[in-house]
């Protein structure tokens, strides 16, 4: 009896690690080949990843501060998703010279626009380096000693690794702390724009189409990496030259086809495989459902002021990008959890772990450190939906923002400083031009009446209980006030106040910020919840603690000699592989593997901004005008799933074939599997790319680009 109890239990522990699929890290992608070789890949580990002699990962570069990027000729030239660099192809717009709706192609190497603070990074190498980072530990008293000794560890390990070079590097926990790797890299930071299709082929189907299958999105654009005639990394300057890159991606335009091996290489930024039930409840009963009303209620005042103007658009094109990005996605998040009873999965794995604990001491001992990770989680939840909600909500409100911003130096005794003065309307010139008025106006209405009438009044810090069940019309008569007559009404205003103020007016700003301290007090209140404090309750602790724990139960995976668990993702290098295929998202339905240009026809709708169509790309399908790039059928295909374990910051990254070429790019993933980051199902969760022959026919044929093409390396 004991015994077969325990062999149940042994399958339960293999149940209880979760991960599936995978993000595998290059340098072990050794344990991965044969896998990948059944599924048609022709190459090698060592072609993927090397330190001995050029291989794909010199070609993949991490894009800004949160994508992915592929080089694709010997002359620097990167392609990434459209929407990685759309805060600076907004800043490079203007209404006279439009480049998110009308596109850029620079005709010449000189007409390439520098993207200022934008970099890439490539990797030059990674090695595990857990002995080096873990030693001395043992010896800690507690945690924030331990903390210390890894970060003084880890401060030497890079010190030593980049000494005498123009590198970086950054060292990052696998498997809560069981692992740790280093990445050494080299950064360049002078990128230019070189080529980006226009808004309504780049997002085609804008926010509606996010995040969904099928989709018709050209998400794609072109950039190039400049050095100094060294090939190192250096700032900008007229007589860079691109870098020389000798490894770089071929592409194959023959194209796949359902059931052909893809691999997508490139940064994820994060996952959670191994949460508890509790961790699972945590983002989806109490993280995403404030995130989701509060954005959700700036996105529909955003969008009704957009629809006006064409100056309204561009103003707040990139911030209705970053908010809805993230709301739509907890949105999909929360269904596909309940869709697939994950939460109520893994809380019966746990009561099966509390019946096994009675009869086997290792069962015991995970049942014990069960209970203490959820015990903690108590704290947790409480901390983290008033952190949320504060999170959602005043720093939302735009002019609220500002006014923290200048608050310091408008509580400055008179007579203030030219420098102040120069300071604040330095502050004015960059925040008034972006802002508009009406929408804010609204918004600080809409998200105060939810926070302090439709949250639990037990979440409001005490500073600010003075406010809750605060009336509708009393906020928006406090909106008046502040909108429309105070100092901040507008930049004249504003302008003109810190410009002329006299002693009298100082005196009456000074009392009027000590009596409207709402934003300063959720400002502090976020950031006590927010302090890296080891003694006290607030997010850090806790998470460090909960940490501390998980590292205890995810030990089995981080040791399984087979390879079959992987780390989280951390927006480190992975590699993640799979095959195109589509796939049934309910009973009853099935999705194909790829779209076509048709479908762009279908949802063309020129009374909707994000389903126009220009004439020049409705020509261009209808007579079938496709150039090379046509499929078998003589149809263009746009975009292709497959599953291709993706989670965001994988956007643009390379998808590749059986012989890596590069026939695709990666930008999104469907719907219905949104969930991935907590819990990746095979049956339902897609990534999306576009298909490499639509980004060379818009490339080649729309855009008459032709210098590009005739750099790259095209495969038929
Ligand atoms: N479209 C996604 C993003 O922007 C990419 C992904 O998460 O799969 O984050």
């Amino acid at each position: 009896m004991k015994k077969s109890i325990s062999i149940l239990f042994f399958s339960f522990s293999i149940l209880f690690c979760y991960a599936d699929v995978g993000m595998w890290l290059p340098i072990l992608l050794k344990q991965k080949e044969t896998e990948m070789q059944k599924l048609g890949f022709k190459l090698t580990a060592e072609d993927v990843y090397s330190v001995n002699h050029g291989s794909m990962k010199d070609a993949v570069v991490f894009f800004g501060r949160g994508c992915t990027g592929e080089i694709i000729s010997n002359k620097g030239l990167i392609l990434t998703n459209h929407h990685c660099g759309y805060s600076y192809l907004q800043r490079l717009s203007t209404l006279e010279n439009n480049i998110l709706h009308d596109g850029f192609w620079a005709a010449s190497e000189k007409d390439e626009i520098r993207c200022e603070g934008l970099t890439v990074t490539f990797l030059v190498y990674m090695e595990e380096v857990t002995h080096e980072i873990l030693q001395n530990v043992e010896n800690a008293k507690d945690l924030q000693e331990r903390d210390q000794i890894i970060e003084k560890n880890i401060e030497g390990t890079i010190a030593k690794a980049i000494e005498g070079t123009d590198y970086s590097a950054i060292i990052k926990p696998f498997f809560y702390g069981n692992q740790y790797y280093m990445f050494v890299n080299r950064v360049y930071p002078d990128v230019r724009l070189v080529g980006a299709p226009p808004e309504n082929i780049g997002k085609f189907g804008g926010d509606t189409d996010n995040w969904m299958w099928p989709r018709h999105t050209g998400d794609f654009a072109l950039y190039r990496v400049y050095a100094n005639r060294d090939g190192e990394p250096v700032p900008y300057a007229d007589d860079n030259v691109p870098l020389k890159t000798e490894t770089f991606f071929p592409i194959s335009i023959k194209g796949i086809d359902e059931g052909d091996f893809t691999m997508v290489f490139g940064y994820p930024g994060t996952t959670q495989q191994y949460l508890i039930s509790d961790g699972i409840d945590l983002v989806v009963n109490h993280r995403n459902p404030p995130l989701i009303h509060q954005r959700g209620a700036r996105l529909d005042i955003m969008k009704k002021y957009m629809d006006l103007s064409p100056e309204i658009r561009l103003m707040y094109a990139n911030k209705t990008n970053t908010i809805s990005n993230g709301w739509k996605k907890a949105i999909g998040e929360n269904k596909g959890i309940k869709e697939t009873k994950i939460l109520h999965r893994r809380d019966k794995e746990e009561k099966y772990l509390e019946f096994f604990a009675s009869q086997s001491a290792d069962a015991t001992n995970r049942y014990q450190l069960l209970s203490e990770i959820k015990a903690l989680y108590e704290t947790y939840r409480e901390l983290e939906t008033k952190a949320v909600t504060l999170r959602e909500t005043f720093p939302a409100i735009e002019l609220g923002k500002f006014i923290e911003t200048v608050r310091p130096l408008l509580r400055e005794p008179y007579p203030w400083s030219a420098e102040s003065k120069a300071k604040l309307l330095r502050h004015a010139e960059k925040f008034y031009p972006t802002y508009y008025k009406p929408i804010d106006k609204e918004v600080f209405v809409e998200l105060l009446d939810y926070y302090f009438n439709f949250t639990k009044k037990e979440w409001i810090p005490a500073s600010l209980q003075k406010y809750a069940g605060i009336d509708r019309e009393i906020l928006q008569a406090m909106a008046k006030q502040l909108y429309d007559h105070s100092v901040f009404a507008s930049a004249e205003k504003f302008t003109k106040f810190v410009e002329t103020a006299s002693k009298k007016e100082i005196a009456n700003i000074h009392k009027w910020l000590n009596e409207n301290t709402m934003f300063l007090d959720a400002d502090l209140a976020l950031a006590a919840l927010n302090k890296n404090s080891y003694t006290e309750n607030t997010l850090p602790n806790i998470r460090r603690q909960i940490d501390a724990k998980y590292k205890y139960w995810v030990a089995s995976a981080a040791a399984d000699p087979t390879g079959r668990f992987f780390p989280d993702a951390n927006l480190t290098l992975r590699v993640a592989f799979g095959k195109m295929e589509g796939f049934s998202p309910y009973n009853g339905m099935v999705y194909l593997p790829y779209t076509t240009t048709d479908g762009i026809l279908q949802k063309e709708n020129p009374d909707i901004f994000d389903y126009k169509v220009d004439r020049k790309l409705r020509d261009l399908i209808i007579y079938k005008d496709f150039g090379n790039y046509a499929d078998a059928n003589g149809e263009m295909r746009v975009a292709f799933i497959a599953s291709n374990h993706t989670a965001g910051g994988n956007s643009g990254s390379p998808i590749l074939n059986g012989n890596g070429e590069l026939v695709g790019i990666n930008f999104d993933r469907a719907w219905e599997g949104v969930m991935s980051d907590l819990h990746y199902d095979i049956t339902r969760c897609r990534n999306i790319s576009v298909d490499i022959r639509y980004i060379l026919f818009i490339v080649d044929k729309y855009a008459g680009a032709q210098r590009l093409i005739s750099e790259m390396e095209i495969r038929k």
